[in-house]
């Protein structure tokens, strides 16, 4: 070493505070052991039950429990891991967004799951809203129309360990006649009316949970309930979301 700094012909001092800078520096991002980490990201995820959902008005204790469970930084893009518990939506690839926790947590908590229930959901995306759905009901067929972000989602959710969820690609707009009839059905993107095959998979009692309206106009988050075959809606919150594609950007649906 002596022979090296000699040769540099630069002060030993020197030499040692740059290698004590350069290990200063890769440090925090090569050697937090991924217990640490993980139980930051714990820390984190309580954080956001408190101030984002019970703080803001969740009040139903299982879709609390089911967003503390639910390890939502495996489903955003790792570049945008710390952020995960941030109560904003995320992008996840092919123009898409996975959505923010309150609206998550408001959408499920509307959804008014019984353990008993099958759910359709309609727009995957990541496969977390799909998971938090997964712990509140007994099945969670859901339907993705961009086959990137559906494989993705299908890879993450076997590895977690959910047994009570099917996948499929396709457009959601026609529902999934052999799954159905649903008790809850949630469509995570923009629509400007009910879909029609979806209304008729739904089942007398039946809750439909959707944000209503066109792209880049005023959206509102409805529920519509199915009572003697027809809608009771609810109205809720201004919501902005992508809008749903495929068939239903055909002028006659
Ligand atoms: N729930 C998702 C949010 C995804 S954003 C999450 O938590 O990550 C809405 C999703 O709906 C997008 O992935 C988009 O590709 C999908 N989508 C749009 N139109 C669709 C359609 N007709 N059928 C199924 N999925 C659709």
């Amino acid at each position: 070493m002596n022979t090296i700094i000699s040769f540099l012909k630069v002060s030993p001092k020197l030499v040692y505070l740059f290698c004590a800078l350069a290990l200063f520096l890769q440090i925090p991002e090569r050697y937090v052991p991924a217990a640490e980490r993980e139980s930051g990201e714990v820390a984190a995820r309580r954080i956001m039950i408190e101030r984002d959902l019970r703080g803001r008005g969740i009040k139903d204790e299982r879709v609390l429990a089911a967003m503390e469970a639910v390890p939502r930084h495996l489903f955003v893009p790792d570049r945008l891991r710390d952020s995960a518990y941030a109560d904003r939506p995320l992008p996840i690839g092919a123009g898409q967004t996975i959505s923010q926790p309150y609206i998550v947590a408001l959408m499920s908590e509307l959804l008014a799951l019984k353990a008993t229930d099958t759910v359709l959901e309609i727009g995957t995306g990541s496969g977390y809203q799909t998971a938090v759905l997964a712990r509140l009901a007994a099945t969670v067929s859901s339907i993705e129309i961009v086959p990137s972000l559906g494989d993705r989602a299908k890879k993450l959710l076997d590895e977690l360990g959910y047994k009570n969820i099917e996948l499929k690609i396709g457009d959601g707009f026609f529902g999934w006649e052999e799954r159905g009839p649903f008790d809850a059905i949630l469509l995570t993107a923009a629509a400007p009316k009910i879909p029609e095959p979806l209304w008729r998979q739904l089942r007398e009692g039946g809750r439909l949970v959707m944000p209503l309206g066109e792209e880049g106009k005023s959206q509102r988050l409805i529920r519509a309930k199915k009572s003697a075959g027809q809608p009771v809606i609810e109205d809720f919150t201004a919501v902005l979301f992508v809008p749903l594609r495929g068939a239903v950007e055909e002028p006659s649906r």
